[in-house]
Parts: C-alpha cells; sequence; structure tokens
C-alpha cells in the first residue's frame, strides 16, 4: 500500500514537471507570464524547502544524507545539483565559474573542455536540460 502510494506520488510530481517545461515551450507569452508568475515562487519555495534539509550541520556534513554509519561530507548532492541548475546553467551569468576569478584552478587543463568564447557568447545562459 505504502509502495503503490509512493509510486502515485512520484507520478504526480514527474507530471507536473512534465507539465511545466511543457507549457515553457508551447506557450504563448501572456499565458506564459501568468504560469511564471504562479509557478517561479512555488519552484523556488520547492528548493528552498529541499536545501533546507541538506544544510551541513556543525561538522560540515548533511544530516539527511547522512547515516549514523556513513557521514556524507557537504555540499551533497542536492547542493550539488542545485548549484549546477540555478548558478552554472545560466541563471545567473555574472556568477559563472567558469570565468576566471578570485579562485585559482589547481590543474588548468581540466576546466571541463570550455573554450573561451564560450562563456559569454548568448548560448551559455540556456540551461542543459536532462532529457529522460
Ligand atoms: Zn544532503
Amino acid at each position: 500500500m505504502d509502495q503503490i502510494l509512493g509510486q502515485v506520488l512520484r507520478n504526480a510530481v514527474w507530471e507536473r514537471l512534465d507539465m511545466l517545461a511543457d507549457l515553457a515551450t508551447r506557450a504563448d507569452a501572456q499565458s506564459l507570464v501568468s504560469v511564471a508568475r504562479s509557478e517561479l515562487p512555488r519552484l523556488t519555495e520547492g528548493w528552498r524547502a529541499m536545501l533546507t534539509a541538506h544544510e551541513p550541520d556543525e561538522r560540515g556534513d548533511c544530516p539527511t544524507c547522512s547515516t549514523r554509519w556513513h557521514r556524507c561530507k557537504a555540499p551533497c548532492s542536492v547542493w550539488q545539483v542545485a548549484h549546477e541548475h540555478l548558478v552554472a546553467g545560466g541563471l545567473a551569468p555574472q556568477q559563472d565559474l567558469r570565468r576566471p576569478s578570485r579562485r585559482k584552478p589547481k590543474v588548468p587543463a581540466q576546466t571541463r573542455g570550455t573554450t573561451p568564447g564560450e562563456a559569454t557568447g548568448r548560448h551559455a545562459l540556456i540551461p542543459q536540460v536532462a532529457h529522460h
């Protein structure tokens, strides 16, 4: 029973995400504005709630991902995904980590294969969409 309810719950969330992604590509400008006004705050609230549960504890571990026997160092996978999609993905181009900044990379050859022009081009603003 719990397993079925879990499946129903997960399907409802996946379908909601599919619907929102679909709206972003199909809806006309006017509907898109009203959807953005109602849905963006819900999405940011969702991210906040999820990230709050994954804030590092005083030992620098994620309390949600850690078990009694295995400590999970922060930032855990939830924070890594959040950074990848919300910051590195292009919502905040001025904070693009691919640009040289105060942090000096130890190994310059491993800069994820980006060309110099790529970080400033318009296509750098398009978030990476994972298809599943
Ligand atoms: Zn975590």
